[in-house]
C-alpha cells in the first residue's frame, strides 16, 4: 500500500475530539470486558493485517531495515496485546481483601475502574511498540485513548491515523497527529492519565503543564546508560550485544548502552573486540548496508556529529558520516574522560565512547555521580561481580551479559527510576497505569454494635472499646528500644476481648445469614 499524506489536525479541533471521546467514554460501553477484548484483538489485528505497511512506513521514516523493525517492534507490540487479550477478564475483575476480622463484614473490595480518557504521547525512535504497547494497557483498562504520534515519524503517524480508525472504535480511540501547537493544545486540557515517552526537556514541560489541570502522568524518558565490563567476560558475545544493542536503529534506542566503563588494562582488548563485530555486521561498510538505520533528523544529525568532532577520545572504528543520507557510521572512541563531549549528554546515535576505569569500585562511583540511568548492563562471569554492580547502584533495569532484550520478557515492567522517569508499562504495568483502583465498602447497620464507640460524645469506655477494635498490637518491644521515662503504651487490643468480638461477629453474620434465607 502507498502510506498516506501527512496530515496535521487542526489545532482548533482538539478540545472538541476529546469532549467527543469523554462522551463516547461516560456511555459506559468500555466497561465490559467483552468490548475490551473485541478491541485488544482488533488492534491485534491492524498490527498482523498491516506489517507490510508499518515496515515500509518505518524504512521510510528510519531508513530501519524490515527485520529490525520485526524483532524489536512487532513482536513486542503483538506480545502486549496478546497478554492483555489473554488476561483482561482477571485484571479487570474486583477484588475482595482477604479475611480480615474488623472489615469483612463490610465486603471491602477493590474495583479496577477506567481513569477515563487518556493521552499517550510516543517518540520517534520505536513508534509502534511505545505507542500501541501501552495502548492495549488503556485499552484492557477500559480508558478512552488519544494516540500523539511524533512529527519526526510522518509516514507512521499517518499510517495509523488513517487504518486505526478502521480497526478500532473511532468514537473511543483516535489520533491526533501535529507537533508543538497540537502537543501544547493537548496539555492544556485534563486526562485522565497522561503517559509521555521522550526526552527528559520536553518530559519538563509536560509536567508542569499537566500540573496546572492536576492531570496524573507517566514519564518514561532516557539518559545515559552505562555497560560495565569485567575482563572476565565472554569477550565475542559480550562485544556482539552490546554493538547489536547500541548499534540498532542507529543508536537511537532510550536503552541502548551509552557508554562502557572498563579497566584501563583490558581496554584495548575490549575495544579490538568491538572493532570485529562491526566488521562482520557490516562486511561492506554500515554506509553501504540495508541492515543499519540512519538519523532522525538534520538536527540530530548535527547533534551527534558535534559531539563527536568535539571528542578529546581516540577514534579507533568509524568517524565518518553523510549529512545528505543522515547518516553516520558505528563509531568506537577509546580514552574517553568524564568530561569529554560525548559524556555530556545521552548520544542518541551510534557513537559508543569506552570510559577506562581502574577497577569495579570507581566504575560504580561513576555512576552513582550521574542521573539513575534507564538500563544498566553488566557483562561478567562472575557472581560476586554482577552483585556488586547490581546492589551497589540504582537503575531502570539491570540486565546482566545482554542488551535491549528486557523490553521483549513478557511480566517484566518497562521503566525508569527517578530522572530517567517513573511509571512503567507493559502487558499488567500499562493495564495498572490506566486504571484507578476503587475500594468500595458496604457496612451494614447490624456492625454498630462493634463500632458504636465511634460516635460523640466520647468517653473513656467507647475509646477504649474502639481502641480493641481498631489499634494493632504490635510486636513485642525490642531490646534495642528503650523505653523512655514518662511514655505510656496506649492500650490495644487483648487476645481475649478479640476471640470475644469474632464470636459475637460470627454469630450475628450467622443469624442475619440464616434470617435472609428464611
Ligand atoms: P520526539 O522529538 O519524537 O518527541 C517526543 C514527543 O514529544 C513527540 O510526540 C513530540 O511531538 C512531543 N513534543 C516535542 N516537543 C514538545 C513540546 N514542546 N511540548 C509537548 N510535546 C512535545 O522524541 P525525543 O524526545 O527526541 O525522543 C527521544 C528521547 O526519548 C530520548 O531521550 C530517549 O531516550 C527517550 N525515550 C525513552 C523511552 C523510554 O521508554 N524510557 C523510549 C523511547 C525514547
Amino acid at each position: 500500500m502507498t502510506i498516506p499524506a501527512y496530515v496535521e489536525t487542526p489545532v482548533e479541533r482538539i478540545p472538541e475530539i476529546r469532549d467527543s471521546l469523554e462522551k463516547a467514554f461516560r456511555s459506559g460501553k468500555t466497561k465490559s470486558v467483552k468490548y475490551r477484548k473485541e478491541q485488544l484483538l482488533r488492534l491485534a489485528y491492524f498490527v498482523k493485517d498491516n506489517v507490510k505497511p508499518l515496515q515500509e512506513a518505518l524504512a521510510k521514516d528510519l531508513g530501519r531495515a524490515d527485520a529490525e523493525t520485526s524483532i524489536l517492534e512487532l513482536g513486542n507490540t503483538l506480545g502486549d496485546i496478546k497478554t492483555s487479550y489473554e488476561n483482561v477478564a482477571k485484571w479487570a475483575k474486583p477484588e475482595r481483601l482477604p479475611f480480615m476480622f474488623n472489615w469483612f463484614a463490610m465486603k471491602p473490595t477493590l474495583r479496577k475502574e477506567p481513569k477515563g480518557v487518556v493521552l499517550i504521547i510516543f517518540p520517534f525512535n520505536y513508534p509502534i511498540w511505545l505507542s500501541l504497547g501501552p495502548m492495549a494497557g488503556a485499552i484492557a483498562a477500559g480508558c478512552a485513548v488519544v494516540l500523539k504520534p511524533s512529527e519526526l515519524t510522518p509516514a507512521y503517524s499517518a499510517l495509523i491515523a488513517e487504518l486505526l480508525p478502521k480497526y478500532l472504535d473511532p468514537e473511543i480511540y483516535t489520533v491526533v497527529n501535529g507537533a508543538v501547537p497540537q502537543a501544547t493544545k493537548l496539555l492544556e486540557l485534563r486526562w485522565g492519565q497522561i503517559l509521555y515517552t521522550g526526552g527528559g526537556r520536553v518530559g519538563q514541560i509536560i509536567l508542569s503543564a499537566a500540573a496546572k489541570t492536576l492531570t496524573p502522568v507517566s514519564t518514561e524518558l532516557g539518559g545515559k546508560s552505562p555497560a560495565v565490563i569485567d575482563p572476565n567476560c565472554d569477550l565475542k558475545t559480550s562485544a556482539k550485544r552490546l554493538i547489536w544493542g547500541k548499534m540498532s536503529n542507529s543508536g537511537q534506542t532510550c536503552v541502548a548502552p551509552d557508554y562502557v566503563l572498563v579497566p584501563k588494562a583490558f581496554e584495548a582488548q575490549f575495544a579490538q573486540a568491538l572493532k570485529e563485530v562491526l566488521y562482520d555486521f557490516y562486511p561492506e561498510g554500515a554506509g553501504k548496508s540495508d541492515s543499519f538505520s540512519h538519523m532522525i533528523n538534520g538536527g540530530h544529525f548535527e547533534r551527534v556529529k558535534g559531539l563527536l568532532d568535539a571528542t578529546h577520545g581516540e577514534i579507533v572504528y568509524g568517524g565518518s558520516s553523510d549529512k545528505e543520507k543522515l547518516f553516520i557510521e558505528p563509531t568506537i572512541v577509546t580514552g574517553v574522560k568524564a568530561d569529554d563531549s560525548l559524556m555530556s549528554e545521552e548520544i542518541f546515535g551510534p557513537v559508543l565512547p569506552i570510559v577506562p576505569v581502574e577497577d569495579v569500585d570507581e566504575a560504580i562511583e561513576f555512576i552513582n555521580a550521574r542521573d539513575h540511568p534507564l538500563a544498566l548492563y553488566i557483562f561478567s562471569k562472575s557472581a560476586a561481580f554482577k552483585s556488586k554492580v547490581i546492589e551497589n547502584t540504582q537503575s531502570g533495569s539491570a540486565i546482566v551479559n545482554d542488551t535491549l532484550i528486557h523490553g521483549a520478557v513478557e511480566g517484566f515492567p518497562f521503566g525508569g527510576v527517578g530522572p530517567s522517569g517513573s511509571g512503567a508499562h507493559k502487558g499488567k504495568f500499562s493495564f495498572d497505569m490506566f486504571t484507578h483502583i476503587r475500594p468500595t465498602l458496604d457496612n451494614p447497620s447490624w456492625v454498630e454494635m462493634m463500632m458504636s464507640g465511634r460516635y460523640p460524645p466520647y468517653t473513656v469506655a467507647k475509646a477504649s472499646s474502639m481502641a480493641k477494635l481498631i489499634i494493632p498490637s504490635l510486636p513485642s518491644r525490642p531490646s534495642y528500644l528503650p523505653k523512655l521515662e514518662g511514655t505510656v503504651a496506649p492500650k490495644t487490643s487483648n487476645r481475649w476481648g478479640v476471640w470475644f468480638l469474632v464470636a459475637v461477629a460470627v454469630a450475628g453474620y450467622g443469624l442475619i445469614r440464616v434470617r435472609r434465607s428464611a
